[in-house]
């Protein structure tokens, strides 16, 4: 493992009481009922990060504390029978994030788990988002039919060009189409609903997802173009939403010395806190920043940017925690 496993908040299972029939989910609202994880924090390269020698990327070699999996999180809607778990988005990190879901999933043992999620939701085809669908291919696990929920123009680019239109032909994935702002039904009372977003849109387009449960909705949106490139619908994606995990790849910036933060196209981190302070403050808002480019210096858990952050009321995100639906 690249990285410790930190389970916090973990909500407790409770026993199953007043479940019936070996399919039927946890009643919505209960202690034990639907979670998502957080498998990665990290922009599409991880960290440490492909080449780099710098001061940010070694420290991360030498103490893997500091290193940090590709963004990622799991939807885990408990079943009386074991779990049912949801990626969104299938990184090069697949398989470490994979064993990140062991202790819910309950993978058979002794023997390779060819149905290893309930279903997988892709925000884009970025590098970072998607490569993971190999992992579930003939060279790999040779999947059997994982539900794969993209948007139109996203599934008619796995179809159309390999490697990945052999995941469909082989039938290792199964193309399900979203439609914007349709919310997909799931087990548990939860609902996932993409979103467009404003993005580099070479090979697909974007979206982010509100994944709703019976108590609480997070909005997940690891990747867009700075706030002032948003039209004001960005506010009205908002309503409704408890906790936003959100593109924190820059910092700052002056955080890429040579290079013009602002021409890479993300809302630095700064900005979002002073966008989002007043709501951060008042208590109608929780944010946690994801997807962290290797560069970025609120990475450092001790440095004084991840204390302005915290400071602002504002936090990381952390690999291994849990935030109850
Ligand atoms: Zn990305
Ligand atoms: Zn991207």
């Amino acid at each position: 493992m690249r990285m410790t496993i930190r389970l916090m908040l973990l909500p407790i299972l409770a026993p199953l009481l007043g479940c019936a029939g070996g399919d039927r989910v946890v009643p919505a609202g209960v202690p034990g009922g639907p979670f998502v994880r957080v498998l990665g924090i990290a922009q599409d390269a991880g960290v440490p990060h492909t080449a780099c020698y710098g001061a940010c990327c070694e420290a991360a070699r030498s103490d893997p504390g500091r290193a940090h999996l590709v963004s990622c999180v799991a939807l885990v809607v408990p079943r009386q029978d074991g779990h049912d778990t949801y990626l969104f988005d299938a990184t090069p990190d697949l398989t470490e994030q994979l064993v990140m879901l062991r202790d819910v999933r309950r993978p058979p043992s002794g023997r390779t788990d060819r149905r290893p999620v309930s279903g997988i939701f892709l925000t884009h085809a970025h590098l970072g988002h998607y490569l993971g669908l190999a992992w579930l291919g003939f060279e790999s696990i040779h999947a059997r039919g994982v539900p794969v929920h993209a948007t139109p123009r996203m599934a008619a680019f796995l179809r159309d060009n390999g490697p990945w239109s052999q995941l469909v032909s082989l039938q290792n994935i199964d193309l399900h189409e979203l439609s914007d702002e349709v919310a997909v039904p799931l087990p548990g009372g939860v609902r996932v609903t993409a979103h467009r977003v404003p993005h580099r849109d070479e090979f697909s387009d974007t979206v982010a997802f509100r994944v709703a449960g019976p108590s609480r909705t997070i909005l997940f949106m690891p990747d867009t173009e700075p706030w002032d490139r948003w039209s004001p619908r960005f506010d009205a994606l908002l309503e409704g939403v408890d906790l936003l995990l959100v593109d924190g790849t820059f910092y700052s910036g002056d955080e890429l010395p040579g290079r013009r933060v602002s021409s890479i196209g993300h809302p630095l981190m700064v900005d979002t806190i002073e966008r989002l302070g007043p709501a951060v403050r008042d208590g109608t808002l929780r944010v946690e920043f994801i997807h962290l480019n290797h560069s970025n210096p609120a990475l450092d858990p001790a440095g004084p940017q991840r204390a302005a952050v915290r400071g602002a009321g504002f936090d990381v995100a952390a690999e291994g925690r849990d935030y109850p639906l």
